[in-house]
């Protein structure tokens, strides 16, 4: 029996396999293809589904198994029993062809080893804290963190047991240390958790810091908590977290990576071992994304980057524009860092300064309502990354309930007004702000 692999002991050949291509097309004469020209094909093989140039939309609540064997092995893939995670489809809250080709082009971007579909962003999140987090443990975190993640983890988590501390996104290396340093006493160290930029602040955290310090700190030690950072804002584009010693990157691909503001998913990327881990608590909860989403994300991934890279070009013209302008204080957006230390970050972490920005009109909550309530063009709507630009007023709204003083920290005024900035016309986008900022006075 010896040179016979496991698969050619049940003579199974995976499920997936149909409609998995027996190898992608990586590469060409040596030149490794870059992700743009990989999201037209990666992944799928078009004779393995009639021909069909596009993949179908397997709407499908279980796949037939080819044989009692076969199914014998997948369910010991599923159920952990034998390492490696399904090697075939059987049912669909465990796995489908469009979500694993969408998963597959969305490693791509990061060269991670694998990725994990979810029905939302914040399923991806509470997914992943289960997997990982234990009653009794410590997360330690960036601040401030996604609304819903901090009552996540702040209470449903502390429900359970669980701690938390915090630092502040620009936080120096010796700062977090210290931080860590405490966790550390609190209990067992789950995971690192952070988020950069912060929203809304715009804060970058010094991720090559956080990783220096994790390896230092935990070193030798029985659990080495995996980083995990949230990536919304600025990747799969212009941040690659992986490529700095990051864990797990996490995204609500309802923003950039759909980037039409018609869909809700998630994703989680990185090693195999951390992914399978998280897989095992998607396929008991259900997080999964369903397929026809899948799909919608597998036709947005195709112009990923000529969407990011439009309204990163847009953004930067907005800005250099809008900073100006009499009636405006601030405008804080990555491009223009407010210190060196945030300068010094930006330059060893980021490709580019994103689309979503912060705007501080002179005045108050009048100006900045009449200022939204004028504009023709940008839609007030909360989210980002979509192709058209939406404004929003984060004190009234998405950070309504976060108390004054925490606010007043933050720099969530009432003169603010949060806007993401899409794929139309920079100029027309310019003719629109400069009649909404008259409108102001
Ligand atoms: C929107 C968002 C989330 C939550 O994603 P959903 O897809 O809405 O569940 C998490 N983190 C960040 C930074 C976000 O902007």
């Amino acid at each position: 029996m010896t040179g016979e692999t496991e698969a050619d002991l049940t003579g199974v050949e995976p499920a997936r396999n149909r409609r998995r291509p027996k190898q992608s097309i990586m590469e060409i004469d040596g030149r490794k293809l870059k992700p743009a020209t990989l999201m037209m094909g990666h992944g799928y093989d078009p004779s393995l589904s009639e021909g069909s140039l596009k993949p179908p939309i397997f709407l499908t609540s279980t796949f037939a198994f080819e044989s009692a064997a076969a199914g014998k092995r997948h369910f010991e893939g599923v159920t952990g029993i034998r390492p490696g995670g399904a090697e075939g489809l059987i049912y669909s809250r465990f796995n489908g062809p469009n979500q694993e080709i969408a998963e597959d082009r969305l490693s791509v971007w990061e060269e991670a080893e694998d990725a994990l579909l979810f029905s939302s962003g914040m399923a991806a999140i509470a997914t992943t804290l289960l997997a990982l987090v234990q009653p009794g443990d410590v997360i330690v975190h960036s601040a401030p963190l996604y609304a819903a993640t901090e009552s996540l983890i702040g209470r449903t988590l502390g429900k359970f047991g669980v701690q938390w501390l915090d630092f502040p996104a620009g936080a120096s290396g010796e700062e977090i240390g210290a931080v860590i340093e405490r966790a550390k006493q609190l209990g067992r160290v789950a995971l690192i958790y952070l988020e950069s930029p912060a929203n809304p602040t715009n804060v970058l955290v010094d991720l090559d810091a956080v990783v220096a310090l994790r390896n230092q700190l935990f070193d030798g030690a029985d659990h080495v908590p995996p980083i995990a950072i949230d990536n919304t804002f600025l990747g799969p584009l212009w941040h690659h977290p992986i490529s700095h010693g990051a864990d797990l990157v996490i995204y609500s691909l309802t923003k950039y990576a759909g980037g039409h503001s018609d869909l809700v998913a998630g994703g989680v990327l990185g090693s195999n071992a951390l992914i399978n881990t998280i897989r095992l608590m998607r396929n008991t909860i259900g997080t999964i994304l369903d397929p026809h989403s899948a799909w919608m994300l597998l036709r947005s991934l195709e112009t990923l980057e000529l969407r990011m890279s439009r309204a990163g070009e847009n953004a930067a013209k907005v800005c250099a524009w809008l900073k100006d302008q009499p009636q405006v204080e601030r405008v804080v957006y990555l491009g223009f860092p407010d210190s060196d230390r945030q300068a010094d970050i930006y330059r060893r972490h980021c490709t580019g300064a994103g689309s979503t920005f912060s705007l501080y009109l002179k005045g108050g909550e009048a100006e900045a309502f009449a200022f939204l309530d004028a504009l023709k063009i940008a839609r007030l709507a909360v989210s980002l990354g979509g192709t058209e630009t939406l404004a929003s007023h984060p004190a009234a709204m998405t950070h309504l309930s976060v108390p004054a003083e925490r606010k007043k920290a933050l720099a969530i005024s009432d003169n603010m007004v949060r806007i993401s900035i899409g794929c139309e016309d920079a100029e027309d986008l310019i003719a629109d702000f400069a009649q909404a900022l008259r409108a102001v006075g």
